[in-house]
């Protein structure tokens, strides 16, 4: 059979653990027969982060940019623990935060749904895709244990160190506390708010937007008026032709309506109830091994993944030479939502027509019985007993269904 071919490359980002094995399977058994596979590769497995001191995750990134496609493997964020276990120079960085300090984006979660697989929130039908701004807030926060008798304050200075504004937090006269102090950008929440617009225009959902609005009535208000401002000005009418809307509300009405809903949302979040929604989502839905990710930047540049980690602990199994059922399906969804981006970008129809027919066969080998370990529990269709595979067994079982 012709395999298809790729006019450009996707960036191809290796990783660690039990998901850098499903990675090899998954190119060996669903991807290389039927696509003649133009990647650039880059290791991003600890050890040779560790080789290059980290610069091959910088150049991933770059490359990611180049090719505005890319596609990673989950990779281990080294801890204390793991400085030892792979005896590390020093303990490197997150490499999610590096390509998301370059590529400057945002992250949609989606959960993929099969029948059979009813969320632990029956009302939802369809997906909800979580859109976690990913700058400043909390994350870039600066921090402060301050003794009793103190006084802390909130001060700006110009350039030239003259104080524009100084603000009272607390006068701590009664009793020590503490304080916390956070920042973000407007060219960064523009950038957040485009890739909303854009990303639900793309997938025809609504969008919702919501913070604290009422209580910050600066910060959180910065970023409702922002979005608004847009909305207006650019995307109004392309909403309106697509039959979608936005809308903009409180964060604790937006948790009440999500859970009413019947799903079919993008929900954007600021970046703290981004993590904390986005969990509590995928939860939700099943599994983390149903939940996909993908980092879109304003200028176009995306780079696909599963949600979850290298799952170490079926690794350690593995390397034991034991069997193990590990969930590849958010891992097959990273490449084939890169490979049909791919397609659309470069006008090659039959590449993004097999990453749809790779997304059906997987789903159907679910829907038919077939599943990994993580998702038996969760299966309830009349007549079917659900079969747990092991992990190569259910590539095979995709496979075979793409004939
Ligand atoms: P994890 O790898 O997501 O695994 C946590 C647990 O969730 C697993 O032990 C497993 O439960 C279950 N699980 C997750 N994915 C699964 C799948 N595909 N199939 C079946 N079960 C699955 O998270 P972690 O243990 O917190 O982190 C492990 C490593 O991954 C860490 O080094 C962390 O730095 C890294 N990590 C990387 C990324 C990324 O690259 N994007 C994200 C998160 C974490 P059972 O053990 O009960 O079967
Ligand atoms: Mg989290």
């Amino acid at each position: 059979m012709a395999r298809i071919e790729m006019k450009n490359p996707i960036v191809e980002m290796d990783g660690d653990e039990m998901t850098r094995v499903l990675w090899q399977w998954i190119k060996e058994d669903l991807l290389s027969p039927y696509v003649d596979l133009k990647t650039e590769y880059y290791d991003l497995g600890l050890v040779h982060r560790d080789e290059t001191d980290d610069q091959v995750t910088i150049e991933a990134a770059k490359a990611n940019k180049k090719y505005k496609v890319g596609v990673k493997c989950a990779t281990i964020t080294p801890n204390a623990q793991r400085v030892e276990e792979y005896n590390l120079k020093q303990m490197w960085k997150s490499p999610n935060g590096t390509i998301r300090r370059i590529l400057d984006g945002t992250v949609f979660r989606a959960p993929i749904l099969a029948q059979g697989i009813t969320p632990y929130v029956p009302g939802w039908k369809k997906p909800i895709v979580l859109a976690r701004h990913a700058y400043g807030d909390v994350y870039a926060g600066v921090e402060a244990r301050v003794e009793a008798g103190n006084r802390a304050y909130l001060q700006v200075e110009d350039a030239a160190g003259n104080v524009v504004e100084k603000r009272l937090v607390h006068d701590f006269a009664g009793g020590g506390g503490i304080v916390q102090s956070m920042h973000n950008l407007d060219m960064s929440i523009v950038s957040f708010a485009r890739s909303c617009f854009n990303y639900a225009l793309d997938v025809k959902m609504p969008l919702w937007f919501a913070t604290k609005d009422t209580i910050s009535k600066t910060y959180d208000h910065h970023f409702k008026d922002i979005f608004a401002e847009i909305y207006e000005s650019e995307y109004k009418q392309r909403f309106a032709e697509a039959g979608i809307e936005y809308m903009y509300t409180l964060i604790d009405d937006a948790v009440a309506r999500v859970v009413r809903s019947e799903g079919g949302i993008v929900w954007a979040c600021k970046n703290y109830d981004g993590d904390v929604m986005s969990d509590m989502v995928a939860t939700a839905y099943g599994s983390l091994g149903l939940m996909t990710s993908v980092l879109v930047s304003p200028d176009g540049n995306y780079e696909y993944e599963a949600a979850h980690g290298t799952v170490t602990r079926h690794y350690y199994k593995h390397r034991k030479g034991e069997e193990t059922s590990t969930n590849s399906v958010a891992t097959i969804f990273a490449w084939t939502g890169a490979l049909a981006k791919r397609g659309e970008l470069d006008g090659t129809p039959a590449l993004t027509e097999f990453a749809k027919k790779l997304e059906r066969a997987t789903v159907r080998t679910i829907e038919e019985g077939e599943m990994t370990g993580d998702l038996i529990a969760l299966f309830h269709a009349d007549g079917i007993v659900p079969k747990k595979l092991e992990s190569r067994a259910f590539l095979k079982a995709i496979a075979s269904r793409m004939e």
